[in-house]
């Protein structure tokens, strides 16, 4: 069974839904240029140069579609269940 861990990052805002978030869980502690997914509503970031969240530009996810597309097709695969999720919530909520 692989393990996961869960790292302290610095307080951000989702930049799509605003929640604030402050931590990460994956198989490693996360460094610039690591990708995450907000557990909230599936917007997919990447950490900057002192682990703020900044969105994923195009450019960044076509070139790991064609280099790891496993990787590629697992964030897609959770950002989108994620965006369902988070559309969801949207419409009960109003
Ligand atoms: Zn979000």
């Amino acid at each position: 069974m692989e393990k996961y861990i869960t790292s302290k990052t610095r307080v951000y805002n989702c930049g799509n839904c605003h929640k604030v978030l402050d931590a990460v869980t994956g198989k490693a502690i996360p460094k610039q240029g690591d990708i995450s997914v907000c557990i909230n509503c599936g917007e997919i970031t990447e950490f900057d140069n002192d682990l703020t969240m900044k969105p994923v530009i195009t450019p960044r996810m076509q070139t790991l579609q064609s280099d790891h597309p496993n990787i590629y097709k697992s964030i897609m695969l959770l950002s989108n269940n994620l965006k369902r999720g988070f559309a969801r919530k949207q419409v009960l909520n109003n």
